[in-house]
């Protein structure tokens, strides 16, 4: 029933301006709660600045939802979680133990639909007056980094101010920006990780509105795998299609009937965000945004071209909050039994490949070692990264540490100090098992 209201929603806030009226511009905040891209009529992509004046309102305006700080930037600008709840947002430990769903919002600072969609979707939970919207957010706990990549939306570039792309740093966490990803990973246990992103289409054989993809690492639970893959081809893309966009899988080359010709991107790396959440046992899902004319009238007139950028990225994060809302018991299960699995049962290691794609033998540990051992200075090199990830080391009087296999996080403990990795943070020294 909710999932109904959520869709309604939907189409009632396809619009961005929608929920102010006919989009006619207007003040940015402070005022009507507005952005600086919606008070454009979608002319305007919001500004760092007015970010900044949107989320204060907006934290003093509703009880609903709240911004604190989580980390800050080379350049020192703010990195910061926006968190909604019913009646307000739970302690960290609540929200571990609970639903969440978290939406990272452009990661690539030269794609700026996702943010826009993310800063309207929070204001617009926060401050809705639908029960049902109300009484969801008192079960599910919705939580948005609006502004992943604050440096390089400065700079519209795609790579943060160091010249990396955050979006390739999820394993090694070598960035400000990726480290808070992580620390909320490990804190805050979201069940979904849904990451927003945008793309420039080639014509007519890589050219769909919005297009999505799963965690495709192939040391993913299964469970939690194909709810991933689930909560892509069953629920995002049908409703954004059900908005009148067209669709496809994240990295597929079409024919003109539709047929898949070629993969083109979309494998299975464990340091791309997507595939990171699903090894930390949380649902994933990439989700990109066409940022090229569809249409004459998008082409003449660059508002409407933003417009539909913003609005489908809507309506596909309203579908992931949807599908948490349907399928709650069954996520929650599966997201609590891959920590457990992992820990519990010894598995072969792929260290490459997709769950399309088959490794080479030399690529696959199939009697992978129990644990590894760090010396003093490799454990003390490796300690930031590893607590980020949320893995567990026993260290010793010397200084040197080992860190068992059988944990949570398994996976990445051979993904990281395995010396088959492709790219490890350290070769550590593989213990046999006993
Ligand atoms: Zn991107």
């Amino acid at each position: 029933m909710l999932a109904g209201a959520l869709a309604v929603t939907t189409v009632a806030l396809a619009g961005p301006a929608a929920a102010d009226g006919p989009g006619l511009p207007g003040p940015a905040v402070p005022g009507g709660l507005r952005t600086g891209f919606e008070a454009s009529g979608g002319a305007a992509w919001t500004t760092l600045e007015q970010e900044q004046q949107f989320l204060q309102a907006l934290d003093a305006a509703s009880a609903r939802l709240t911004v604190t700080e989580v980390g800050r930037t080379a350049q020192d600008r703010p990195l910061q979680l926006v968190a909604v709840g019913t009646p307000q947002p739970p302690a960290a430990e609540a929200i571990a133990r609970g639903s969440s769903v978290l939406f990272t919002c452009t990661q690539h600072g030269d794609e700026p639909s996702g943010r826009e969609a993310c800063l309207t979707l929070a204001r617009d939970l926060a401050t809705t007056t639908d029960p049902a919207t109300a009484e969801f957010l008192r079960t599910t706990t919705v939580l948005f980094v609006p502004t992943v990549n604050p440096d390089g939306v400065a700079a519209n570039t795609r790579e943060n101010s160091q010249g990396v792309d955050v979006n390739r740093d999820h394993l090694l966490l070598r960035t400000a920006e990726a480290q808070v990803i992580a620390q909320l990973q490990r804190d805050l246990r979201p069940d979904v990780v849904h990451d927003l992103h945008e793309y420039g289409p080639t014509p007519d054989s890589y050219d769909r509105d919005l297009i999505a993809l799963w965690p495709r690492n192939r040391n993913l639970d299964q469970r939690v795998h194909d709810l991933s893959r689930d909560l892509t081809e069953q629920e995002v893309l049908p409703a954004v299609e059900a908005g009148g966009n067209s669709t496809g899988i994240y990295g597929y080359r079409y024919d003109p009937d539709g047929n898949v010709v070629a993969q083109l991107a979309g494998d299975g790396q464990e340091r791309i965000l997507r595939n990171t959440a699903g090894l930390r046992h949380s649902l994933g899902i990439l989700v990109e945004a066409s940022n090229a004319p569809a249409s004459e009238l998008e082409e003449a007139n660059p508002a409407l071209l933003n417009q539909r950028r913003v609005s489908t990225q809507v309506t596909a994060a309203r579908a992931t909050l949807g599908m948490v809302d349907e399928r709650r018991a069954e996520i929650a299960d599966a997201t609590a039994a891959s920590p457990a699995r992992s820990a519990a049962e010894r598995t072969t290691v792929a260290f490459a490949g997709a769950d399309n794609a088959l490794p080479t033998p030399d690529q696959v540990a199939f009697d992978p070692p129990c644990g590894y051992d760090l010396t003093a200075a490799q454990a003390a090199e490796t300690a930031q990264t590893l607590a980020l990830q949320g893995i567990r080391t026993e260290p010793r009087a010397d200084g040197s540490a080992f860190v068992p296999a059988a944990q949570e996080a398994r996976d990445l403990v051979h993904l990281l100090l395995d010396e088959r990795a492709q790219e490890p943070l350290t070769v550590a020294t593989p213990v046999a098992c006993s």
